[in-house]
Order: structure tokens, then C-alpha cells, then sequence
């Protein structure tokens, strides 16, 4: 069941809208359902230039579709860094290896486990050097889009930390990616659905994929061309810096199935009692939820202020916007007792609820209230992005050096440890003491959390 295995758990999407697989998060290998499940063909992007006349881009200036602040804008952008002669991949190789379009791909159950079946292979995407501005619903048009912004991503990243090496990345556009599942109440009979209105990076072949639009959701009228959402790529891009940077602390990038020998379920003895530590399916949600939180902290100091908006987005305005101190449905973005219960909470239910509404259970939602408390906790001290990033990755440093000595910690000090790593980074790196104040701060954001902060102790 290792295959199954592998997309529930460490495929890191966007959003948890349209994506029924994720109810399985908590059950992984099952591959029969019980619900018949619904199921929208996509609307798949096309391959607009075919054929160019001349075969040499001159001018690298090209507009681009952007949603930002709830509007389609049209923006001209120098896109040099993105094109390899015709084709968009970076020009050096060095941050995106190569941009593919038409990839048809199905999961099918073959006895126990899913098989990943290739009807068609992807091509590379090209541009034509006369063409300046393509349709929106062009393949090269949400290649450029991608690429550019997972470039300005991984250049601010790369200013800010030199030596932190990041591997070349694929970029995967439009997609029909089905899936195949056997379902009980049909009597066994297979059902398929496909997986869209998504975006996700897949850490087993470093790549990002944007997925299509349902025709279920482009009827509706809704606006989910995620492609053309700056912050969603840069967020996508900001999971495979996790993955670089955890890498050795989670025992390897094929996932954190290798994660158990560094991080093992030992019972703890404290005065006669046995202390359950977080089980391996905690420590999964626990880190995923760093892992989006980080992601959305990266895109919002890489980007400009413009870009990484994503008011009007479904599923992310307000909720995504990691200065914004509520949820889109008015619930506060802090560890409070109720969330933390909620989180750390065995799934009681399969049933995912709409975005709109806020669901402490999933890792996106923890994650932001990760990433709300985090840049509060830094603007005490500092406005500036670029430090704010730097603390970032310095905080996911230390995380990865200090992973393996978590080993012993309840669920509840581990998610509390970790945040709490957040704080003291940030101190250090700005020099700024942690003083009454600032751990009167960071207890507003998470009660109890100066356990964790030697500073705070006795203040
Ligand atoms: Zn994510």
C-alpha cells in the first residue's frame, strides 16, 4: 500500500477544497470507499503556439495574467530568467529543469496497492518569440506565470541564505490526473474521479503541479485558476525548501515513512507513570502543519506586497493572508486550547467541511495560525521581509538539527516546542531580548508556550 500511502500523506496542496483523498489522511491504504465519490472531468489548458516563425526570443518582456486583490490584471514582466531558448525552464537549469504540459496520468488499485499508469507523456513547453501576450487559459501562459514567481521565490530565499542548496524543481501544468478506487456500497464495482482546482509539490520527484479547473467549478463562475495566483506557486516552491532543509532531520526526502529510527513512538516513565509520546501519525500532522505554515511565511516575504495577496481567491482570501488576525469565518489564527484539542484530536470524521468554514483539524488551518503568530511575534521587533524570511529558514535550520532529540515529547510540547523555536530564533537573530513584554506576546498567541522559553522563565 506504500503508493497510497505516499500521495496521502506527503503530497502538499494548497488547499484541502476538491481534494477527497485527504480524508483518508488519517487512514492511510484504503482503497475502497464507502461514499460514491463526485467527480468533475477538468477543464484542461491549451497548448495555444504550435510551431513558431522565428525560433529566437529577442525581447524578454511578456504579460503576464495575475489575480491579484481580487481582479485579473494584466502585468508586463522581464521574464529572462525563465527561458531556455524557446522553452520555459530556467536559463542556467538551476531552478526549474523543465515545464511540462499534456501529462495524462491514473492511479489504479492492483491488489493491494495504487499503480500510478501513464497514458500520455508530458511534452515541454515552448513559447513562439512573436507571440507577447497569451490567452489565460493557455498552457504558456500559466508556464510563465509558474516559473517566474517560483524564480523571484527562490532568489529572495537564496540572498538570504547563500550556502542553503536547493535542487532544480519540474513544473507540471494542467494535468488529467484520475484516480481509480474500488467502491463497497456500489458493490465493489470502480469509480474514478479526478483530482482538480488543486495545486501541490510532490517531494518523491521534486515537482510542483498545478492542476486544471473542474468544469464543475468553471460553470460555477469560480475563480481557481491557481496558476495565476503568485502566492500559490511561491507556496508550492516553499515546500520543496522545507523538504530540503528537513531533509536529514526527517530522514530523507522519499517521505517521512523513513522518519520512524530517528523519531520512533517510545513510552515515556515520569514519576511511575507512562507519558504517551506523539505516535508517528502526530508527528506527521504536527510537521505538516510547520510545513504549510512555513510555506505561507516564505511566499509572504519573498513576494511584493501585490502579489502575495490573495484576496478574492476561493478557500484562501483572508484565511491565507498571513496578516490578517481571523479566519475568513471570524475565528481567531491562535493556538488557543480549543484548536490545539481540536488539532491533535484523532479525525472523528471523514466528512471534509467547505473552506469557508474553519477546521482546526486540518494542517492548512493550523498552519496558519502558525504563520499569523510567527510574523506577529517578529513585527514586534522588525517590518523588514527580508529578515523576516531569513528567520524563517534559520528557524527550519534548527528544526532539523534538533528533530531527532524531539523524540520523547507529548503531541501537545511537540507543537508547542516547535513554535516556541520559532520565538527564540527570532530573538536571536534580531538580538532582541526576550523581555516581559515580548513573552507576554508570545503567551497571547499560545498559552503556556513560555514552558518551552527558558528566557521568559520568572518574568
Ligand atoms: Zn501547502
Amino acid at each position: 500500500m506504500q503508493k497510497l500511502i505516499l500521495f496521502v500523506v506527503f503530497l502538499t496542496a494548497i488547499t484541502g477544497c476538491g481534494d477527497e483523498l485527504k480524508n483518508k489522511r488519517r487512514q492511510p491504504g484504503i482503497n475502497i470507499v464507502q461514499q460514491p465519490l463526485k467527480s468533475s472531468p477538468p477543464f484542461l489548458l491549451m497548448k495555444e503556439s504550435r510551431g513558431c516563425e522565428v525560433k529566437r526570443i529577442e525581447n524578454y518582456d511578456r504579460f503576464l495574467n495575475l489575480f491579484i486583490e481580487g481582479n485579473i490584471t494584466m502585468s508586463s514582466r522581464d521574464l529572462r530568467d525563465i527561458f531556455r531558448g524557446l522553452f520555459v525552464k530556467s536559463a542556467d537549469t538551476s531552478i526549474i529543469t523543465k515545464t511540462i504540459y499534456g501529462l495524462d496520468i491514473e492511479l489504479v488499485p492492483r491488489g493491494d496497492t495504487m499503480e500510478m499508469v501513464v497514458h500520455k507523456k508530458g511534452k515541454s513547453v515552448s513559447v513562439c518569440p512573436e507571440k507577447k501576450d497569451y490567452q489565460r487559459e493557455s498552457v504558456e501562459s500559466a508556464s510563465m506565470n509558474a516559473s517566474y514567481f517560483i524564480t523571484k521565490t527562490n532568489k529572495a530565499v537564496r540572498a538570504q541564505s547563500p550556502s542553503l542548496r536547493i535542487a532544480p524543481i519540474k513544473v507540471i501544468i494542467s494535468p488529467s490526473h484520475r484516480t481509480t478506487l474500488r467502491v463497497q456500497s456500489l458493490g465493489l464495482r470502480k469509480r474514478s474521479f479526478y483530482r482538480t482546482d488543486n495545486a501541490y509539490y510532490d517531494p518523491s520527484d521534486m515537482s510542483v503541479t498545478f492542476l486544471p479547473h473542474s468544469q464543475a467549478w468553471k460553470n460555477a463562475g469560480i475563480q481557481a485558476n491557481f496558476w495565476e495566483v503568485p502566492m500559490v506557486a511561491s507556496h508550492e516552491y516553499g515546500h520543496h525548501i522545507f523538504q530540503t532543509i528537513l531533509r536529514k532531520g526527517m530522514g530523507g526526502v522519499k517521505g517521512m515513512r523513513t522518519l520512524t529510527p530517528c523519531f520512533a513512538d517510545h513510552p515515556v516513565v515520569e514519576d511511575g507513570e507512562v507519558v504517551p509520546t506523539a505516535t508517528f501519525a502526530d508527528k506527521v500532522s504536527i510537521l505538516s502543519a510547520y510545513n504549510e505554515g512555513f510555506s505561507d511565511l516564505i511566499a509572504f516575504y519573498s513576494l511584493s506586497n501585490e502579489e502575495r495577496s490573495v484576496q478574492g481567491v476561493k478557500c484562501l482570501s483572508v484565511t491565507r493572508d498571513v496578516a490578517q488576525p481571523f479566519f475568513i469565518d471570524g475565528r481567531s489564527k491562535v493556538f488557543s486550547p480549543d484548536a490545539i484539542y481540536t488539532f491533535l484530536t484523532p479525525a472523528m470524521t471523514t466528512q471534509e467541511l467547505p473552506c469557508e468554514i474553519t477546521n482546526f483539524q486540518g494542517v492548512h488551518t493550523m498552519g496558519a495560525v502558525f504563520a499569523h503568530s510567527a510574523d506577529k511575534i517578529t513585527t514586534q521587533w522588525t517590518q523588514s521581509k527580508e529578515k523576516k524570511l531569513s528567520i524563517t529558514i534559520k528557524w527550519a535550520q534548527k528544526l532539523a538539527a534538533k528533530l531527532s532529540g524531539m523524540s520523547f515529547l507529548s503531541k501537545h510540547q511537540l507543537l508547542r516546542d516547535i513554535y516556541a523555536l520559532y520565538i527564540t530564533t527570532a530573538s536571536e537573530e534580531l538580538e532582541e531580548p526576550l523581555n516581559a513584554e515580548s513573552c507576554k506576546l508570545a503567551e497571547e498567541t499560545f498559552p503556556s508556550i513560555t514552558h518551552s522559553i527558558p528566557q521568559c522563565k520568572g518574568l
